[in-house]
């Protein structure tokens, strides 16, 4: 999320840019993280997994944690760790499991949907409501 994949030989060309895009994915609502996640970002920010835990995320079901979020001007809210103005992920190093492997593909929905509606519109920074 919200960093420019990089080629590898044996990955199909990315297609998208995220350098381009305002970070839809990270206004997510539901951005799981995991013991190990919450055990990165502990050692991230060199602090416990309980205090990391506390402060970073919360119980979105039994046994579903997820990432806060703040208020953001462009999608309502996102991911706390989003740097609202640069628009890009604070912690990318130490980004969760589920930020690592999206969007699982060379393409990215938003992304061919951002570049439609700019075309259309005849503005490269247009922001559609998604
Ligand atoms: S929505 Fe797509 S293009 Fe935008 S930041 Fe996320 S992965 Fe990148
Ligand atoms: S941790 Fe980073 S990549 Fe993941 S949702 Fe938050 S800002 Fe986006």
């Amino acid at each position: 999320m919200t960093q420019k994949k990089t080629e590898s030989a044996s990955e199909a060309p990315v297609r998208y840019d995220c350098s381009k895009c305002p970070g839809y994915c990270c206004s997510y609502p539901r951005i799981e993280v995991k013991a190990k996640d919450v055990a990165r970002l502990a050692k991230h920010f060199g602090i416990t997994p309980a205090q990391a835990e506390r402060r970073f995320t919360r119980l979105y079901a039994k046994d579903e944690r997820i990432l806060k979020h703040q208020k953001d001007t462009v999608y309502e809210t996102i991911c706390r760790f989003f740097d609202t103005d640069e628009r890009r992920c604070t912690i990318y190093e130490a980004r969760p499991t589920v930020c690592r492997g999206y969007p699982d593909g060379p393409k990215c929905g938003y992304y061919d949907f951002l570049k439609f509606e700019r075309k259309h519109q005849g503005d490269p920074d247009f922001i559609p409501s998604a």
